[in-house]
């Protein structure tokens, strides 16, 4: 869905109140929009009646570069039998592109809590005047399987009773700082020999709408003239400008090549940062971009692949699920010419939460990222 939207300008109301009904080959039509008030969804046309489809003024549908048609036929495939459960409510086919695992529309204060302020910011959302607390992650295999967030250490909060203690390391630094693991009903302990690491911020403070905004940028810096940019967009182009132009075939053809660029420009990134990823379809993309890859090929690559698989499944995560751009961030090992540092433990992690987190934001707790 993240995808969706950064590579076609949605608004987030559009992209999940997608219909199939309104998947075409190579083009979306937006028609409708899913508005959630008052914890309900509503479903109502494009705001400002910024239709972008074949059947309304100024007919244009939202081009998609061939990758993206691929990946939301597979979408859309994968997901054909499913209804939301609240079709009744709101009407129309309650078939949609885009829901969550359980079936229920993707609601924007769970989703930016839950799934986009940790993969962003590389933590959980504060409350006002408290700093949301790091996700940590068990790195026992790449990426990390975020655990639960680990309180920050206090001042003079003496020794801790968590994996430290028990293995009999000090938790104080010699500054009276003390911790406390995460504890209560549904925590599981987190073992000393679990290797942890945190999640680094991908792009702080980054929105869905955010991407929207980044798309127009793409355009701007792609030559795309203005007339697609703003219809694209749903944008009204005000005056003569609007009225004597019009977007061609051959505008729409270079907008897609540019946003297909663009694309095999980032899994050219991602598979520099490690070849595999373990996710089946991120995997499957990262194939193409492997063999260029030094040290692919590296025979402990086979069993990572044979835990990561095994991982997912154990998260229950269904494999037409696009990867999030977390997943991307952590290196299992070195690069080359990079220097791995040694994993740390729960309590080291823990007594060194302060000493992680300076005025920029959190430092990896590995020297390898
Ligand atoms: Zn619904």
């Amino acid at each position: 869905m993240l995808v969706t939207i950064g590579y076609t300008g949605l608004r987030w109301g559009e992209a999940i109140g997608l219909e199939l009904d309104y998947v075409r080959p190579g083009e979306l039509h937006v028609e409708w929009q899913l508005r959630e008030v008052g914890g309900r969804f509503h479903r109502l046309p494009p705001k400002d009646d910024s239709y972008r489809s074949p059947n309304w003024e100024p007919c244009l549908p939202v081009d998609l570069p061939r990758f993206l048609a691929s990946l939301i036929t597979g979408q859309v495939r994968a997901h054909a039998g499913r209804r939301c459960a609240c079709a009744a409510q709101h009407g129309g086919t309650g078939r949609y592109v885009f829901l969550s695992p359980d079936g229920g529309h993707p609601r924007r204060s769970n989703y930016a809590r839950r799934v986009f302020r940790p993969a962003c910011d590389g933590r959980y959302e504060g409350s006002p005047g408290r700093e949301g607390r790091l996700v940590i992650a068990d790195a026992t295999v790449w990426p990390g399987i975020p655990v639960a967030a680990w309180p920050a250490a206090q001042r003079g909060d003496g020794p801790g009773t968590g994996p430290g203690a028990q293995s009999g390391m000090s938790t104080d630094m010699g500054t009276g700082e003390g911790f406390t693991p995460p504890r209560g009903r549904g925590i599981p302990v987190i073992a000393e020999d679990v290797p942890l690491t945190c999640w680094l911020p991908v792009k702080p403070g980054l929105t869905p709408h955010g991407l929207r905004h980044s798309h127009k940028t793409w355009m701007a810096e792609d030559g795309i003239p203005e007339i697609l940019a703003e219809q694209r967009l749903g944008h009204e182009v005000p005056g003569m400008r609007g009225l004597y132009a019009h977007a061609s075939d051959r505008m729409r053809d270079d907008l897609k090549d540019a946003l297909q660029a663009r694309w095999e420009d980032s899994l050219r990134a991602r598979a520099a940062i490690h070849p595999h990823a373990p996710m089946p379809l991120l995997d499957g993309l990262l194939a193409p971009y492997r063999r260029q890859q030094p040290g692919s090929s590296r025979p402990d690559d086979t069993t990572w692949d044979r835990e990561g698989a095994a991982a997912t499944r154990r998260r229950g995560e269904e494999p037409g699920e696009v990867d999030l751009p977390n997943s991307s961030q952590i290196s299992p090992r070195p690069h080359p010419g990079t220097r791995m540092g040694s994993v740390r433990r729960a309590s080291d992690l823990a007594r060194c939460h302060d000493h992680l987190v300076g005025d920029t934001g959190i430092e990896p707790v590995t020297s390898s990222v």
